[in-house]
């Protein structure tokens, strides 16, 4: 997210929150309730460059929502309870799922013991591709590569172009114009094989990033042995599939995610999560792929609560992302409410286009 755009967004909810506009918008636009998108939980770190700080919430932080989910009277749900209350229009109580995407190590180490503590039901979204050793986190390897080195070398539009890079700001800077450029790439082959090139040259081993910080099929499997926890497909390899030209592969992705994880753990995933989950990654044509392979229900990361409509809409669900960005209990509370992302969506209660 650019820093304008979050700066917004800051601003916005702040302003929410102290004009209580929240408390008042709450009715129209409160919905029936949200499914929340968490990643990493683990304890802040020292680095002043963390370009993907957004991406984790600290135990602490975690400990906070579960305990205020628990006084609250929204009811805590798993994803198979939420689609059977979509489903048979069972909306008397409002209700929340978490979710968290990717299967991260630090989610069995960190989040499990709390959410296990506060009886919270959860779902892992598991990209085959990480468990199996062979995921490239390319987001984490552009991070290596800057903060390890003080000047990068890269090949733009077939020039060699080099960046300084040796104080933080500059680091922060370049990963945001790196990040901004790879993402705008109309293939995600484009962009993994350049950010495997920096990695080459600069001295990062990509695929220590996954056999580091994901969790093996046997941690997984500990973890799906829990009635607490569904396991839900991410894919096979996190591509961002809107830009995968062919629907066979885009089908093939969620198809096999779904036999690799039955095998490895005799369990049928029956939700999906669209890898990165924006408009530039899922659209129609995944929604309408997902319904057809039969899944119950399919997260995007389109900011937005649920609302009775969206049982026309499984495989487009919009999610709130607990960003490790804003760790202020007030700002989820705003954030759950519906009104700041009813604001982001301009009021329009499905984006499913
Ligand atoms: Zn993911």
């Amino acid at each position: 997210m650019a820093g304008l755009k979050k700066t917004i967004i800051r601003g916005g909810l702040e302003t929410l929150y102290f004009s209580g506009m929240h408390q008042i918008l709450r009715p129209l636009v409160g919905g029936v309730g949200a499914i929340l998108t968490l990643h990493h939980v683990r304890p802040p770190r020292a680095e002043a460059f963390q370009p993907n700080r957004l991406l984790e919430v600290t135990p602490l932080f975690l400990e906070g929502l579960l305990r205020r989910l628990r006084r609250s009277r929204v009811d805590v749900i798993s994803l198979d309870e939420m689609h059977q209350r979509m489903v048979s229009g069972n909306f008397k109580r409002r209700f929340v799922c978490l979710t968290f995407d990717d299967g991260y190590r630090d989610v069995l180490r960190w989040a499990y013991p709390l959410l296990k503590k506060y009886e919270t039901p959860f779902a892992l979204y598991i990209p085959t591709s990480f468990p199996d050793r062979l995921g490239e986190l390319w987001w984490l390897a552009l991070e290596a590569v800057i903060a390890n080195n003080n000047r990068i070398g890269l090949v733009v539009n077939g020039k060699d172009r080099f960046f300084d890079c040796g104080s933080v700001k500059e680091k922060r800077e370049l990963y945001d114009e790196i990040y901004g450029w790879l993402r705008s790439m109309k293939t995600e082959e484009e962009l993994r094989r350049v950010v495997r090139d920096l990695c080459a040259c600069h001295g990062v081993d990509i695929a220590s990033f996954c056999r580091d910080l994901c969790m093996s099929w046997e941690e997984i499997g500990q973890l799906a042995a829990d009635p607490l926890v569904t396991i839900g497909a991410h894919t096979v390899n996190h591509f961002m599939l809107k830009k995968v030209p062919s629907d066979a592969t885009v089908r093939a992705e969620m198809e096999m995610s779904r036999a690799v994880i039955e095998a490895a753990l005799c369990i049928r995933p029956q939700h999906l999560s669209y890898p990165v989950g924006d408009p530039t990654s899922a659209g129609p044509r995944e929604f309408r792929i997902a319904t057809e392979l039969g899944f119950k229900t399919a997260v995007t990361t389109r900011p937005g609560v649920l609302f009775k409509v969206h049982r026309e809409h499984l495989t487009a669900l919009p999610r709130i992302s607990v960003n490790g960005e804003f760790q202020s209990q007030r700002y989820l509370k705003v954030l759950m409410s519906g009104a700041a992302t009813a604001m982001w969506n301009g009021f329009r209660r499905v984006n499913a286009a």
